[in-house]
């Protein structure tokens, strides 16, 4: 299921409506690994409507990060400035059924940590190649 879905945050104070594209990204990069404890996963979000205490961090140059300012709950990965700026990524534990949406590709793959990895059917994308198609990223 896609389309506009309504979500909220571990103790409720968050919530969340956004449409929501039918894709989950996993990503295995650095800062995304520090943040949530493992993998990211997001869901690519538009015409979000937001209310509650949310705390941003900006954690790159080009993005900020946001969650719940009572329960912790990361909310979302958004670009806010170069060419991807507005670009939106909600987390899908968010919305029940994660949005109805499916896993379609992991990026920094070759990052995961050697301990675990992602069985499944999604495209697995290399930090080199992710980096030589989003030149404009820092690490
Ligand atoms: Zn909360
Ligand atoms: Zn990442």
């Amino acid at each position: 299921m896609s389309g506009r879905q309504r979500g909220h945050c571990l103790c409720g104070a968050v919530t969340i409506e956004a449409v929501l594209s039918d894709e989950i990204s996993g990503c295995h990069c650095d800062n995304c690994t520090r943040w949530s404890g493992g993998i990211q996963f997001g869901i690519e979000a538009t015409d979000l409507t937001v209310t509650g205490p949310v705390k941003t961090h900006r954690s790159s140059r080009l993005a900020e990060r946001a969650w719940c300012d009572i329960c912790g709950s990361a909310l979302w990965f958004r670009y806010v400035e170069g060419h991807d700026a507005g670009y939106h990524e909600v987390m899908p534990g968010l919305f029940p059924n994660a949005g109805g949406a499916r896993l379609t590709r992991i990026v920094y793959a070759d990052r995961a940590p050697d301990g675990y990895a992602l069985a499944g059917d999604h495209a697995r994308i290399t930090r080199a190649e992710y980096e030589s198609e989003n030149p404009h990223l820092e690490a």
